[in-house]
């Protein structure tokens, strides 16, 4: 998350910014990084900054796979974990055949994209 607020610090010095109204992420099911966390992080890291009072957006990246098998390319199943149903551990192995998959998509991390207003 420090690396990650880094970045849009840095991608924000190269505009003359006055503010910033909105900043979209893309995080990643395989990151592990879960969006209330983030939500928390960046209200304490945006303190005393130019992202202060700026409004963080969360977009999930589902895990996507390629199986080397049966040529299988999509989502990856998951084990719910009983009635708490947003606690889910995906499976990285195929679902059609069971072999083994390449992980296509799921481990992002980056800024998706930035509402700022510009200093004339
Ligand atoms: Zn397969």
């Amino acid at each position: 998350m420090a690396d990650l607020m880094s970045a849009i610090k840095k991608e924000l010095e190269r505009y003359n910014v006055v503010s910033v109204r909105e900043v979209t992420l893309t995080i990643g099911k395989l990151t592990n990084l879960g969006a209330e966390q983030m939500e928390f992080a960046y209200e304490i890291m945006s303190k005393d900054s130019i992202l202060e009072g700026s409004r963080l957006v969360i977009e999930e990246e589902i895990i996507q796979v390629r199986c080397g098998k049966c040529g299988y390319e999509g989502p990856v199943k998951n084990i719910d974990m009983g009635e708490d149903s947003h606690f889910q551990i995906p499976v990285l192995s195929c679902p059609e055949c069971g072999g083994a998959v390449a992980v296509t998509a799921g481990r992002s991390c980056c800024v998706r994209s930035m509402e700022i207003e510009e200093a004339d």
